[in-house]
């Protein structure tokens, strides 16, 4: 469904108009398109104290925008990286604020902070107070910052180590392809007991998951055709699955994509045996996004409302998570992407079924991340996404769909490919020290923020 008052905040009337009347002022994202790879302008790299984890600028430099350092100067300012993983005291905040209070003003619209830190000490609570500082400060610096423009923190693990681990995620962070992420912390997890999640060498940095295959749930229109058509972007070659019922419009979306089909219900007792025979060499990413909604307040919600999006969006979920790890069928390196939402964070009246399914694959993630990354060597992380043009946010009524749009930094709804694009940083090989995470694609949503 078309965003109407984007399109008319973009005209010279629609400009004066929202200007007199206070309304908001949404500007229109630039997203990754093969016409623009990467942001437009410089990389400003500052620090905030002496920084504590090691190459940080080698990574800065191959993240594909002239790099410049402290004391420099640039025409155009598309992104700013502060190192703050050594500010370990109250005082030590001082130097963010200095180092960011002249040059913020200067980024340019759709341009992206990056906030580095590392995970708060729970031996150390100066320098647990200080970094868990940072989040409150990109909290509010991402609501303020406007024109586009995104903030984030990311942790990465101190105690000697490096920067290297966070490069996915600040390649991902410094694109185009996360304009509709904002406001949100990523955990670089260090390095995993066991055989560990695989960082694979890229074969192709245009397209990392080549060899790969990918199975995509939900995948006939939608969000799940957004991620399929992603990773097929990506180099894997993608299985779609969804329910024989719309057998006619999931070949339509494979063929675009030249994607082979699954026609299956996720819920099928024999579900994981039939996507593990469908991938015979193994799957090397699973992108469990089929979902529903059957909303109704508890008071009026019938008992099948209940079981089938409990089944669906959760139960279904957990059970061929399991059975393909146990099998094997997900490879070593592998990766596995669930879908919450927003909800599942927030909640939201008449969905206490459907936030509790989304809050459940939370749960999931955070507990199996960590194991099945030491057993299987796979990782575990979810997107939640916020408020997203499609069917299913198209039904909603129009003045909810409008305070939907409207409630978050960026004051407009994401698009399927915004979450597709997260899905894709999560299941590159180079992403192996991201796992448990749940990133938001809310344009930093107001609710359960
Ligand atoms: P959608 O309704 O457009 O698409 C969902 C797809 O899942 C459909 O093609 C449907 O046939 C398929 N599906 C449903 N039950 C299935 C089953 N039992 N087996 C196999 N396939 C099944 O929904 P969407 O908006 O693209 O949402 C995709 C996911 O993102 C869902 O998990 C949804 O809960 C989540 N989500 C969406 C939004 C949003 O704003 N659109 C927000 C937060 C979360």
């Amino acid at each position: 469904m078309a965003d109407r008052y984007l399109h008319l905040t973009g005209t010279a009337p629609g400009r004066f108009l929202t200007r007199r009347l206070g309304l908001p002022r949404p500007t229109p994202l630039l997203r990754w398109s093969p016409e623009i790879p990467r942001l437009d302008g410089a990389l400003l790299h500052l620090t905030a104290g002496v920084p504590a984890v090691a190459g940080v600028a080698e990574v800065l430099d191959r993240v594909g925008l002239p790099v410049v350092g402290g004391s420099g100067r640039a025409d155009r300012t598309a992104a700013i990286v502060l190192d703050a993983t050594g500010v370990a005291t109250a005082a030590g905040l001082g130097d963010v604020y200095a180092a960011l209070h002249p040059v913020v003003r200067s980024l340019a619209p759709g341009g992206r902070v990056v906030v580095l830190g590392t995970v708060p000490s729970p031996a150390d609570h100066h320098q647990a107070a200080a970094q868990q500082a940072l989040e409150g400060f990109v909290r509010s610096l991402a609501k303020e910052i406007g024109r586009g423009a995104t903030v984030q923190l990311v942790r990465v693990p101190g105690g000697g180590g490096t920067a290297e681990a966070a490069e996915s995620t600040l390649r991902f962070l410094l694109s185009p392809r996360s304009a509709y992420v904002s406001g949100q912390v990523i955990e670089i997890t260090a390095e995993a007991p066991g055989p560990g999640p695989v960082a694979d060498p890229l074969t192709d940095p245009a397209a990392p998951l080549t060899g790969r295959t990918a199975l995509v749930t939900g995948a006939a229109r939608g969000i799940g055709a957004a991620v399929a058509s992603v990773l097929a972007r990506d180099g894997a070659r993608v299985i779609a699955l969804d329910v024989p019922g719309v057998r006619e419009e999931l070949a339509r979306t494979a063929d675009r994509l030249g994607a082979t089909t699954l026609p299956l219900d996720i819920t099928a007792p024999d579900a994981a045996e039939r996507i593990a025979a469908a991938a015979p060499d193994g799957l090397g990413v699973l992108v469990h996004n089929a979902g529903i909604t059957r909303d109704r307040r508890l008071a009026n919600m019938p008992a099948g409302h209940w079981a089938s999006v409990i089944e669906v969006n959760l139960d279904s979920v957990l059970r061929t998570t399991d059975e393909l790890l146990k099998s094997g069928a997900l490879t070593r390196g592998g990766r596995i992407v669930a879908t919450a939402s927003i909800a599942g964070i927030a909640g939201n009246t008449g969905q206490t079924n459907y936030a509790a399914s989304k809050a459940g694959i939370i749960g999931l993630v955070r507990s199996l991340g960590p194991r099945a990354a030491a057993d299987h060597g796979v990782t575990v992380n979810a997107v939640a996404p916020g408020f997203i043009e499609t069917r299913m946010t198209a039904a909603v009524p129009l003045f909810i769909r409008e305070a939907g749009r409207r409630l978050n930094s960026l004051s407009q709804g994401g698009l399927p490919v915004d979450v597709a694009e997260a899905v894709a940083w999560f299941a590159r090989p180079d992403s192996a020290a991201v796992n448990g995470q749940v990133l938001r694609v809310c344009g930093q949503s107001l609710l359960g923020a």
